[in-house]
């Protein structure tokens, strides 16, 4: 029976949400899981003496810079392989098997085999990534309003997987029962599980993600397959070179984005269908936007957590906690919560003809972004005499980042699909994450350029420094988000009948 699915017995479902939608989402969690537990010791494990690699931490920090930027990046050329060669499913398959065998390998021996193991992670994730989300996008008939719903549910299980793979790795890379090896192993064994979950339910997704050369004659079709995996296997070397030496991350950082420019421009006027052309470049305004999104919001990672380290008192409401914890799980667990909520708030406003469109989300995402980091800098109000501030304060201020990022991400998401003709979709979402390769890129940057450049300084001073440069990022997301505003008459006329 399942071999008669056809696009539109999937595409014409009753309900909120597809069944396939579920399926993906517990793919994508285990994918996370492993993604996020990876990137989770990351630094820790570089930075320790004893088990790790023995970094100093300013290049263990250089170095998780270099290797998130990496990750990100290579979503575009995973995009593209899947495109023209592999479609989704191939890829995402051989993505989870290699991602699988670089925690493995890591696993086995962390300190001799971590260069080894991460690149190959890089390679494997940009596979898998991009691909699976423009998988979600085709579960859905152009216009569906159902579908900025769809994403919201999927982000929701990208954050689970996030969350879980943060504190598990964690602790057990941490643990003095387990170490890192366990780390790594747990990594591995749920993305096994994430494969075979995938393996077990793709026959459902019908033709969705099937090769665009199914045309071809087999062996041909083979031959080209054969030589996008030898392929990947010859950049090993390269891209290990490349994260063992971070002064070339810059180099590399400098050519992928003008090359990737030029290839979207180059299929972009191969494309024969004006409004089709037009759609592509609403794609890209939106794309440009996004770096400037994750640059801010990626803080979290950096000078928030510093942040979260040196200036904030440990108490949230009538509890003691750490705030560390706060600054790596708030996010997520509002994530988890709030999306679905906001994704049936999509429906209902759908239902009423009153949903917003894209652009409208966008800007308020951007809106968010202004106020939760006006809320990071509103905390120095707050601070005692020895500069500890208010952790519920900063915990709002997530609480309302939160809401910026589900305006954008998941919205972005969904938009790429709705824009992106079929044989670019992947390209196009490749595209969208290696807008937050950048975003990665430059929060590093913005980050270093707030902390004090004197270890010694007083908390107060530090306080000082850090809440300044957030009322500046609070002031320049505010003036993106007013931009994409004014600009919504011509973006949405790039966007044609896309909403
Ligand atoms: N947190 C989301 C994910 O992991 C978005 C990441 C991003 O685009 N920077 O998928």
């Amino acid at each position: 029976m399942e071999q008669n699915i056809t696009l539109d017995s999937i595409r014409n479902f009753e309900g909120k949400y597809p069944k396939q939608l579920w399926y993906l989402f517990l793919v994508e969690m285990w994918e996370r899981f492993c993604f996020y537990g990876m990137r989770g010791v990351l630094t820790i494990f570089m930075a320790d003496q004893v088990l790790g690699l023995s970094l100093s931490d300013k290049d263990a920090n250089l170095k998780y810079g270099a290797i998130q930027a990496f990750v990100y990046a290579f979503t575009f050329i995973g995009g593209i392989f899947a495109d023209k060669i592999l479609g989704f499913k191939k890829s995402l398959v051989f993505g989870g098997i290699v991602m699988i065998l670089g925690n493995l390998l890591i696993a086995f021996s962390p300190q001799e085999m971590f260069y080894l193991g991460i690149t190959l992670s890089i390679i494997g994730t940009g596979f898998f990534k991009p691909n699976i989300s423009s998988m979600v996008g085709e579960l859905y008939n152009e216009g569906d309003s159902r579908r900025d719903a769809g994403f919201g549910l999927f982000y929701s299980g990208i954050n689970i997987g996030a969350l879980l793979g943060g504190a598990i790795c964690v602790y057990l890379g941490t643990s003095k029962d387990f170490g890192w090896s366990y780390s790594f192993l747990s990594a591995a064994i749920v993305m096994i599980i994430g494969l075979i979950t995938f393996m077990l339910t793709k026959k459902s997704l019908g033709p969705i993600g099937d090769s665009p050369l199914i045309e071809l004659p087999k062996p041909k079709r083979n031959a080209r397959e054969i030589a996008v995996y030898i392929g990947s296997l010859i950049s090993i070397p390269l891209i290990f070179i490349m994260i063992k030496n971070t002064d070339y991350t810059d180099y590399f950082m400098y050519t992928i984005g003008p090359l990737a420019i030029l290839y979207f421009l180059y299929e972009t006027f191969l494309e024969k269908d004006f409004k089709a052309q037009k759609k592509l470049f609403a794609a890209f305004v939106f794309i440009i936007f996004s770096i400037i999104f994750w640059a801010f919001f990626e803080q979290s990672g950096g000078s928030l957590a510093l942040f979260a380290q040196d200036n904030l008192l440990h108490n949230l409401l009538f509890f003691e906690i750490n705030p560390n914890i706060i600054n790596n799980t708030a996010n997520s667990l509002f994530v988890i919560v709030f999306s679905p909520i906001l994704g049936l708030l999509w429906l209902a406003l759908a239902k009423r003809k009153l949903e917003s469109n894209t652009v409208i989300k966008f800007g308020l995402g951007f809106l968010f972004l202004a106020a939760a980091f006006y809320t990071f800098y509103y905390t120095k109000f707050f601070a005692n005499s020895e500069g500890l501030t208010s952790l519920n304060i900063f915990t709002l201020a997530y609480l309302i980042i939160t809401f910026g990022e589900l305006c954008l991400s998941p919205i972005g998401l969904s938009i790429m699909t709705k824009l992106s003709p079929k044989r670019l979709s992947g390209m196009m979402m490749g595209m969208w994450f290696l807008a937050s390769a950048y975003g990665q890129y430059a929060a590093g940057l913005l980050g270093a350029g707030m902390s004090s450049p004197d270890e010694n300084a007083s908390l107060t001073t530090k306080l000082q420094g850090y809440t300044e440069g957030y009322y500046q990022l609070a002031v320049y997301a505010l003036i993106s988000g007013l931009i994409l505003i004014i600009f919504t008459p011509l973006i949405k006329k790039l966007m044609g009948d896309v909403k």
